[in-house]
């Protein structure tokens, strides 16, 4: 089965957004078995779409459009897919109902623009759309005498709309239609890796035919999906347990969780088997650490301050540390990161105390300390860590690394404490 990814919005054609369903659609479509030949993107434009889409449906199996699904007047998918397939959109009383029961869970007044959503091209099945409002599409194409048979599926665009009716609805169909029902899946994640050192690892496990391994990669973040299809599930699980031992086995402690664990849950669990309490002072995460750390619901267990140390003045005042060692290393110093963490585990009374400093950019590097160094410490009563990082990238992903590393660290040690 030959599929295209068809992507609808002039943010897309402008550069304004990062087509990243694209990117989505065609990884899934892989692991499902169908081999993506093409991507496609074009602006809101009827006339454009329209062709975009007699173009595709020509040359392939399977069309997986995004985009243009909602109810504003920019949104000229669905009658636009009426155009090139030549059947007439239709109101679907069953759509409307879901429409209307939508808005009023949301407490939105109803508008008629809303209720357009409910109008579908004559012979399209709705694909409950379980985060919002516009549904996706499902149309099967059959040309005369059963020679030509095509499938055309349209999605929203939001990014979460459009992943959960993917997941939900489209892909165990697609699985179906490609004789890959999956069995069984394993999520495994790792983190402080990059995607090309999990390939490595990889290489030398011996993977089954009936397994396909996807690979997503968030910075230094990298989630590793089993997916078996075929045979009974016995079989698949011993297969899951198989390579997840391998891939242990070569990964390590990188591995740090199954499924849809995070860092912070798998930091909840063991500081809490533990006993044992944490304080956090961050300066160039801003409190992003702590963000995550208090996603987890009863984490005021475990977490018992947290402090954007920005100004070396709280640095001072508030955490103890020196002026001389603010002085004579500078702020962003192995010695500030230790002194920090030893400092705001002091002033919470916590066995542990974690640090975060560093220099996010895009200004503030120098030759000796460049943008994207990053010091972080952990301190508990038996004496304190601290790592240096040189992260790339702008302000917001050296944020981002810096505070998955320092999760990471603190993880860890938690850990072994
Ligand atoms: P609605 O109008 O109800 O919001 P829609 O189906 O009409 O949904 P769009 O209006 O096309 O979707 O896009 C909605 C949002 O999703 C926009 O913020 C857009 O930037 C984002 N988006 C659309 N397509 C993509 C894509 N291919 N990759 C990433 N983001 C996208």
């Amino acid at each position: 089965m030959r599929a295209a990814i068809l992507s609808i919005g002039s943010e897309l054609t402008s550069g304004q957004t990062v087509n990243t369903n694209a990117a989505y659609l065609a990884r899934r479509l892989q692991e499902a078995g169908v081999a993506c030949a093409r991507h496609l993107a074009v602006p809101d434009e009827a006339p454009v779409i329209v062709d975009a889409v007699r173009e595709t449906l020509a040359g392939h199996h399977l069309v997986i459009l995004t985009g243009g699904l909602g109810p504003t007047f920019d949104d000229v998918t669905a009658s636009a897919l009426a155009q090139a397939t030549n059947r007439p959109l239709r109101f679907v009383p069953e759509v409307g109902r879901r429409v209307r029961l939508f808005y009023r869970a949301h407490h939105r007044r109803l508008n008629r623009l809303a209720l357009r959503q409910a109008s579908l091209p004559r012979g399209a099945q709705a694909l409950p759309n379980p985060v919002g409002t516009a549904p996706g599409i499902w149309l099967e194409l059959n040309g005369p005498a059963g020679g030509y048979h095509r499938t055309l599926v349209a999605l929203p665009g939001v990014p979460r709309e459009m992943r959960a009716i993917m997941e939900r609805s489209v892909l165990p169909r697609l699985r179906r239609m490609a004789g890959r029902s999956s069995i069984a899946t394993r999520t495994l994640r790792t983190v402080g890796l990059v995607e090309l050192q999990i390939q490595e690892a990889l290489r030398a496990v011996r993977i089954p035919r009936v397994m396909q391994v996807g690979l997503y990669p968030n910075l230094l973040a990298v989630d590793v999906r089993l997916t078996v299809t075929g045979g009974s599930l016995p079989s698949a699980r011993r297969h899951l347990n198989r390579v997840e031992r391998a891939l242990r086995h070569h990964l390590g402690e990188a591995i740090y969780g199954q499924d849809d664990q995070t860092l912070e849950d798998v930091i909840g669990k063991t500081l809490t088997r533990n006993r044992l309490t944490l304080a956090v002072a961050e300066s160039c995460t801003g409190g992003l650490v702590s963000d995550h750390l208090t996603d987890v619901p009863g984490s005021s267990r475990y977490l018992i301050m947290s402090v954007v140390a920005y100004h070396n003045r709280v640095k001072q005042e508030l955490l103890g540390v020196p002026e001389a060692t603010l002085k004579r290393y500078g702020a962003v110093s192995a010695q500030v990161a230790s002194a920090m963490a030893r400092g705001v585990r002091r002033c919470a009374g916590s066995d542990l105390g974690l640090a975060i400093t560093g220099i996010a950019g895009p200004g503030g590097g120098t030759p000796r300390k460049p943008v994207g160094l990053v010091y972080m410490a952990v301190s508990d009563r038996r004496g304190t860590v601290v790592k240096r990082y040189q992260f790339h990238g702008d302000r917001l992903a050296i944020k981002s690394q810096a505070a998955q590393l320092a999760l990471d660290l603190l993880r860890r040690h938690a850990a072994n404490t």
